[in-house]
């Protein structure tokens, strides 16, 4: 009962030993998993709302844990504080280059979008991983869209300027996720070399029975339109959603009411099913 020991066990609560035993498993499993191949990229369609065409997908990161599939919710956070997200961006760059190559040898031009996570973004290797990438697949930049949270786009604005300038310089698109969520500063997005803005999900979820997010959905839309960017609803799942979404003037939709995000081959087939005339 020394005082030492007393600091020791406030130090280590038996929920936070938990808690960091947990991550520091998670951890080691993760590495195992780059190394076995436990990690698949899956694919969701975005459709232009107006020709209801499919003009993009988003990249999403799926873990295959022997029987269970791993949320990325769960496993993200825990790659980005060991620093395993740069290794395993470095593949999921690899991933997208190579689908967007193949689609595009096989003629349709669809555009891959990449989740940058905070701590990748603020590497310095990032912008060669890309460059380099898309130098070896012969890929046009314009194929790979970078998609940052809010959050990470509204800290530290100049440096974050400083990046999106020489991704724009590259090429490649440029799209704010999560929009809404965060606290957005309206004058730096208006800087901001952003092609597209993406409305969270959260607020399409009751936009038909919330009028509040419904407003705020519909503020979104005009947000992007004077700023001459690109709407994305994400999370659509009904045709009444669309149906209000399309009189609103929203651009492009992205939910499971076209498509869930899918394996490879599966996305291969949409794309050839969807664009067949
Ligand atoms: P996010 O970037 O906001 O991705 C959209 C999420 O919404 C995806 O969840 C997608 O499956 C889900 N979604 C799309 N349409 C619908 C719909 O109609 N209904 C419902 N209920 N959900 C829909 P997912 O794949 O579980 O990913 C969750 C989050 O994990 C992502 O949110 C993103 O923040 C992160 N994440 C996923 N893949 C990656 C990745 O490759 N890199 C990084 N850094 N983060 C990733
Ligand atoms: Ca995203
Ligand atoms: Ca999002
Ligand atoms: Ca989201």
């Amino acid at each position: 009962e020394a005082t030492v020991s007393n600091q020791t066990i406030v130090h280590y609560h038996p929920d936070m030993l938990d808690h960091r035993q947990q991550r520091l498993t998670m951890e080691a499993q993760l590495r195992k998993a780059i190394a076995n191949y436990e990690l698949r990229l899956y694919f969701q369609p975005q459709m232009d709302i107006a020709t209801g065409k499919i003009i993009g997908a988003e990249a999403l990161l799926r873990w295959q844990h022997g029987e269970n599939m791993v949320s990325p919710v769960e496993f993200i956070p825990v790659a980005e504080q060991s620093g395993l997200i740069i290794e395993i961006g470095e593949w999921i760059i690899e991933q997208a280059c190579r689908v967007a190559k193949n689609l595009l040898d096989a003629g349709q031009a669809i555009p891959i979008a990449i989740n940058i996570s905070a701590r990748q973004f603020q590497h310095p290797e990032l912008y060669q991983q890309i460059e380099r990438a898309l130098q070896r697949h012969q890929l046009p930049a314009e194929l790979i869209e970078l998609e940052i949270t809010e959050s990470v786009a509204m800290h530290q604005q100049d440096e974050v300027l400083a990046v999106l300038n020489r991704f724009k310089a590259l090429g490649v698109g440029l799209s704010i996720d999560d929009f809404g969520t965060g606290y957005s500063s309206l004058a730096y997005l208006r800087q901001f070399p952003v092609n597209k803005l993406k409305i969270d999900r959260s607020f399409i979820v009751e936009m038909l029975e919330q009028s509040e997010d419904e407003a705020l959905v519909n503020t979104i839309i005009g947000i992007s339109h004077h700023l001459q960017m690109k709407v994305v609803a994400e999370g659509v799942e009904t045709e009444p959603q669309l149906a209000r979404l399309k009189e609103m003037g929203c651009d492009t939709l992205q939910g499971y009411l076209y498509s869930r995000p899918l394996p490879e081959s599966d996305f291969n087939q949409f794309v050839k099913a969807t664009t067949a005339s």
